[in-house]
This record gives structure tokens, sequence and C-alpha cells, in this order.
């Protein structure tokens, strides 16, 4: 019998590493872990693909998908709307992957509301300089959103308490291990195996004399 797979949400400010770590965690877990892939209407950066990164859609759109209740969570960042499409979560969590969801906190803070299985992991750098060096580093923002970002992350830093798991991303290797090893303990809950805890108590009777 397959587990279902845990709704893991991945925060942390922006340039934590987030992406980078996702990437590493599906590269070397691929049959482990699934990524939902989220609506915005914010503007593709370069070597940004349609689908891949996010399904970049107009206000229009995502109003209408709030409406027709599609998204399980969504949240205004740094004046853009982003949102997590609720059919292809519940696809693969119901295939035993483990969904990531890379969500910031207000939207975070929804999911773990509406379903409390949810793990919420925050990913950190080791300090706030390396926070800096790795988003212009990674070239992809102008100084005025650069700023913006980091003016943002003294905000979400408050958030931090809230997260079930903190995790450092200093050595990625070691950062992917470390996230691997906090779902496989997960899976272990016995909130998560209520029908083998069921099947065991039940299958264990045969052995009481005169039942
Ligand atoms: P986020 O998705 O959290 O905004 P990214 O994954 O885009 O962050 O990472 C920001 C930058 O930091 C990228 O240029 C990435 O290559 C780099 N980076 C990520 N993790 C590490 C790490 N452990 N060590 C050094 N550089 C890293
Ligand atoms: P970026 O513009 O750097 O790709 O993302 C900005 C922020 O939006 C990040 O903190 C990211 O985690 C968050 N984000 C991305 N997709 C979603 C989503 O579907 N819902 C919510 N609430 N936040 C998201």
């Amino acid at each position: 019998m397959k587990n279902k797979g845990i709704l893991t949400v991945i925060s942390g400010f922006s340039g934590a590493g987030k992406g980078t770590l996702m990437k590493r965690l599906l590269e070397r877990y691929p049959e482990e872990y699934a990524l939902s892939v989220s609506v915005t209407t914010r503007q593709p950066r370069q070597g940004e693909v349609d689908g891949a990164s996010y399904f970049f859609i107009t206000k229009e759109r995502f109003q209408e998908m709030i409406a027709g209740d599609e998204l399980i969570e969504y949240a205004c960042y740094v004046d853009n709307y982003y949102g997590t499409p609720k059919e292809y979560v519940e696809k693969k969590l119901a295939e035993g992957k483990n969904v990531l969801l890379e969500i910031e906190l207000q939207g975070a803070m929804k999911v773990k509301a509406a379903r409390p299985d949810t793990v919420l992991l925050f990913v950190t750098p080791p300090d706030a300089d390396t926070l800096r060096e790795r988003l212009i580093g990674r070239g992809t923002e102008t100084m005025e959103v650069i700023e913006k970002r980091l003016a943002r992350a003294a905000q979400e830093a408050l958030g931090m308490d809230s997260y079930d798991y903190l995790v450092v991303n200093d050595d990625l290797e070691e950062c992917t291990e470390n996230v691997h090893s906090i779902l496989l303990s997960e899976h272990f809950r016995k909130e998560r195996n209520a029908d083998l805890i069921q099947h065991i108590k039940t299958d264990v009777q045969k052995f009481v004399k005169g039942a």
C-alpha cells in the first residue's frame, strides 16, 4: 500500500536558493517528488519558460481562476499575483509523490490552515550578506527590484517561527539531503499511517487464543 504524498511548502527569502534546492531534489529523487507550477501575473524573466517556471497569465485570467475555485491559495507579492492550481497537486499527491509548493509566507499560512498535514519548510542562507550576494549574483533583477526584495526579507523573517522546519542552504548537497530526510521521517508519522495501524491491529488479532 503506497502512502499518499506529502504536501510540502518551501518558503524563504528571494535569493535563498529555493528554486535551486527543488531542482536538485527532483534530479536526485525523480520518483518521489513533483513540483507544482504556479500561475503568476508577473512578466517572465529572461530564460523562463511558460509552463515550466510558471504559467504566465493575465490579471483577468487570474481573477477567473479565483472565481472558479481553481486555486488552493493565492497571494500578492511585490506588485504581482501568484497562485497554486489545485488539480495537479491533488493528482500527484494521490500518486504518492511529495508535492513541492514554492510559495511565500501568506500562501504558506493559507495552505497550512486548509490542510494541517502540510509540512512547512523555511529555507535560509547562512547569513544576510550571502543572501544579497546570491540575489546580485543571479543577475535576473535590476538593483531597484533587488533592494525591494531585500527589504521584504526583513518582514518575511518575522514569519520564520510559523514554519515546521528551518533549513539552512549553505552547502547545496547537504541541504538537499536534509530536506529529503525530513520528508522521509514525516512519512512515518502515526497520523499518516492510520490505515496501516488499523490493518496491523486487526491482523495480530489472529494470535489471540479463542478469538
Ligand atoms: P530563490 O529561488 O530562493 O529566489 P535561487 O534558487 O534562484 O533562489 O538562487 C539564488 C542564487 O543563488 C542563484 O544564482 C543560485 O545559483 C545561487 N545558489 C543557490 N543555492 C546556493 C548554494 N547552496 N550555494 C551557492 N549559491 C547558491
Ligand atoms: P518570484 O517572482 O521570485 O518567482 O517569486 C516571488 C515570490 O512569490 C516567492 O517568494 C515565491 O515563493 C512566491 N510564489 C511563487 N508562486 C507562488 C504561489 O503560487 N503562491 C504564493 N502564495 N506565492 C508564490
